[in-house]
């Protein structure tokens, strides 16, 4: 397991003592925090080049070549002499064979001579200028090329893209396909990349069913685990599913230390606030350790960080869209923070005129749910996605960003300028 072993200082953590402090954190703060106690994963592991796709570095690979390896041509043309270029008129030079990428031209090329050369194709010795075939004009075996070329134009030096020796992709990059076309280049077929964080999930909730079941009067299908399940193979974390758990502290205690035994990190929905029901917090508080329960969002407030065992753990909110709203904000980064790869994603965020009517009280941070779109301008709009309540997945589905209102902002006229998160394929 990857977490440090100090507790939270009760100091700094007015959410931490019995009776849970007054004040709420600010969603920075908050976020702050998780950052602060989030250790990477250390474990390394070799891996085939493909198998890296959305694995992060764990050790910095530098070229041990150069790249391009030989003298080459850029484009499709002659190479010749920079001797042999006019400078002023015409000049035609005879054509004594070809270069092509991977079979390279094996004879000598002679003052008032020139070789058919391909983009790739390496550079007859004696030449180190390519004239594009566009350019260029045959008469019978002969190239007649017109002023104006320059010595070495077309022509890719060696080492040019990549000396041998120099970096290629730092330690911490979360691989993406160029640069897993970068590594090939460089003949890299295996990296060394962190392991996957294992991530448990768990639902709370004595309403809860699973799917492939009729529902009684009151129950309701357990719709978060698959919401939080595809967030975080998103990530590209492997996730432990721990199914639903009954609202007794026992069960609750149980799927506790089974998530801590096996996984990096636990991720909950519902329980977190101070029903009858809700066992989450305080389990944290006796058996673990409460970074903070309370921050001052929209949906979302009551959320949990902390320590359980080895593993991190984040207790969000049961209503579904609080749910995703709060693992978008906290968890998402804290998972890439865990994976060792804390600035891969730097937030997106567009000022978009406001089409709707928002409703929004000061107080909390919110994220209301909306749909942006590109105007002929270039501008963004954003319109709201429906009814904004922490149940109503439909907005969430509808809806690619979220509209960002500020803690102490009040109701929004249509024709405002808002801030708009795009969801950026997680949500
Ligand atoms: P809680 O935070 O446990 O008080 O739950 C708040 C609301 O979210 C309640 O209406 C729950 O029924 C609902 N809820 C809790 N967990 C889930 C879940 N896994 N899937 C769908 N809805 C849930
Ligand atoms: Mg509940």
């Amino acid at each position: 397991m990857t977490a440090t072993d100090h507790a939270f200082p009760a100091a700094q953590d007015p959410c931490s003592a019995p009776g849970h402090g007054a004040r709420l954190l600010r969603l920075d703060e908050a976020l702050a925090r998780v950052l602060g106690e989030i250790v990477p994963v250390a474990d390394l592991e070799t891996v085939e080049l493909r198998a890296a796709l959305g694995r992060v570095l764990a050790v910095a690979v530098h070229s041990e070549v150069e790249v391009p390896a030989h003298r080459s041509s850029a484009m499709d043309g002659y190479a010749c002499s920079a001797l042999d270029l006019p400078g002023s008129g015409t000049a035609a030079l005879h054509i004594v064979g070809t270069s092509w990428a991977g079979r390279p031209y094996a004879g000598a090329v002679n003052r008032g001579q020139c070789v058919r050369i391909m983009t790739g194709a390496v550079l007859p010795e004696a030449t180190d200028t390519v004239v594009m075939q566009e350019h260029v004009r045959l008469e019978g075996t002969s190239a007649v090329i017109e002023a104006g070329y320059r010595a070495g134009q077309n022509v890719r030096a060696v080492g040019e893209d990549m000396r041998r020796g120099a970096l290629a992709v730092a330690a911490g990059t979360l691989l993406r396909p160029a640069q897993l076309g970068l590594l090939a280049s460089l003949g890299v077929g295996r990296v060394a990349v962190r392991r996957r964080p294992r991530v448990a999930i768990f639902s709370t909730g004595d309403e809860l069913r699973p799917l492939g079941e009729p529902l009684a009067p009151g129950q309701i299908y357990d719709s978060n685990r698959h919401a939080l399940h595809g967030v975080l193979t998103r990530l590209g974390v492997e996730v432990i599913d721990l199914g639903n758990v009954a609202d007794t502290r026992e069960d609750t205690l149980r799927a506790f230390e089974a998530a801590a035994a096996q996984a990096d990190a636990i991720v909950t929905s519902g329980g977190v606030s101070v029903g009858d029901a809700d066992h989450v917090t305080d389990i944290l508080h006796r058996h673990g350790q409460v970074g903070f329960w309370k921050v001052a969002i929209k949906p979302g407030k009551p959320i949990a960080f902390g320590r359980f065992g080895g593993a991190y753990f984040f207790g969000l909110p049961g209503n579904p869209v609080s749910a995703l709203v709060t693992f978008y904000q906290l968890v998402q980064p804290a998972v890439r923070a865990l994976q060792g790869a804390a600035d891969a994603d730097p937030p997106i965020l567009l000022r978009a005129t406001c089409e709707s009517r928002l409703r929004k009280q000061p107080g909390r941070l919110e994220f209301q749910r909306g749909i942006f779109s590109r105007l002929p301008s270039g501008a963004y709009s954003v319109r709201s996605a429906g009814h904004q309540g922490a149940a109503t997945l439909l907005s969430m589905s509808d809806a690619n960003c979220f509209i960002i209102l500020p803690l102490e902002q009040g109701d929004v006229e249509p024709g405002s300028e808002v801030e708009v998160q795009p969801f950026a394929g997680l949500c």
